[in-house]
């Protein structure tokens, strides 16, 4: 890896509001942003495009062996084409967990997120960053919420993208989201030992954005002294 390049690993369940902080942190030291649920769904919008069963194993391999993935702009790529928010469907969200299960799938997409992590420095948000992706990762931090404020963050997010749920079904499909994120035998979504705990339900996006950045930067700032 270059000297000087680091990583900001930010994991935690479906919701707890990884992605739009990680933008924020990312945005804010002036490196690299890398989504890689963004990754997984579009492998699972792939497969779905295609007509195959998220549970069938060899379709799902016959696919990821064609799959031209890139991280570019600050978004993901099927080749040469932007899928936009057609990997944030609540269909890709309900039937990817088999997809995400499946060894082959995550060591495929482990090698290609620390390919791109290692070139320049950048915050990663997912399940398995701080634990499997960098494990050494110089910052580490684990977002979580309660349940029902999870829930009422979707639906907000899913309001404005003019979509109805009610928050029961949305509760519902997080909880069953954690628990098939977080009992699979691979890659499973778990607090790294060493990462900070950072509970978000009382915070809003900036704030703890804000507590990332000043936490980051104060062992950069220290490290820099030393040297
Ligand atoms: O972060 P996001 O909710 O977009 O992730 C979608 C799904 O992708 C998660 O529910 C999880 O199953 C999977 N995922 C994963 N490993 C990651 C990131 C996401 O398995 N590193």
């Amino acid at each position: 890896m270059a000297e000087g390049v680091y990583q900001v690993a930010i994991d935690g369940p479906a919701a707890s509001g990884k992605s739009t902080t990680a933008r924020l942190v990312a945005g804010d030291l002036g490196i690299q942003y890398l989504d890689t649920g963004a990754m997984y769904r579009a492998l699972t919008l792939d497969v779905l495009r295609h007509g195959h069963a998220p549970t069938d194993p060899t379709a799902v391999l016959e696919r990821l062996s064609r799959l031209e993935l890139d991280w570019r702009e600050d978004r993901v790529w099927l080749g040469e084409e932007d899928p936009g928010e057609a990997i944030r469907s609540n269909e890709v969200s309900v039937r990817m967990g088999p997809i995400c299960a499946m060894p082959a799938v995550r060591e495929w997409m482990v090698d290609l997120q620390r390919r791109l992590g290692q070139r320049q420095s950048t915050v990663l948000d997912g399940r398995d960053i701080g634990t499997v992706v960098f494990p050494q990762a110089r910052f580490k931090f684990f977002l979580v919420a309660d349940l029902a404020e999870r829930a009422r963050r979707r639906q907000r997010e899913l309001e404005a993208r003019g979509q109805q749920h009610t928050l029961q079904a949305l509760m519902d499909e997080l909880e069953r989201r954690d628990l098939s994120d977080a009992s699979r035998s691979t890659g499973p979504l778990r607090q790294a030992e060493d990462a900070i705990l950072v509970d978000t339900t009382t915070l809003g996006l900036e704030e703890q954005a804000a507590l990332i950045i000043k936490q980051v930067r104060l062992v950069l700032t220290r490290e820099a002294f030393c040297d």
